[in-house]
């Protein structure tokens, strides 16, 4: 017997221990299915740097310039392994 850690936003599938998931700021769980990749990632990190209204507390920066360098480290990621689920068991 298993213990579901969530459901999954998009398709209402239970999410259990050692299955690939992730989990939104605004507190939504995905499957590996419907998990946003590092790409979708970037771009809303992006949109944040770019909106000053919203803040960069509530992906867990510091600051502005912290976020710019998760930003620089993503798309590093991207060129050097490409393209990747943000999707990963605990
Ligand atoms: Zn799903």
């Amino acid at each position: 017997m298993s213990e579901q850690i969530g459901i999954c936003e998009s398709c209402c599938k239970p999410i259990l221990p050692g299955d690939k998931y992730s989990y939104s700021i605004d507190g939504c769980f995905f499957c590996e299915q419907h998990s946003g990749k590092l790409s979708d990632c970037i771009a809303q990190h992006q949109s944040c740097i770019d909106d000053n209204d919203e803040p960069w507390i509530d992906f867990g920066y510091d600051s502005r310039e912290e976020m710019a360098q998760s930003i620089t480290d993503m798309k590093t990621e991207i060129e050097t392994t490409g393209d990747r689920s943000l999707a990963a068991a605990d």
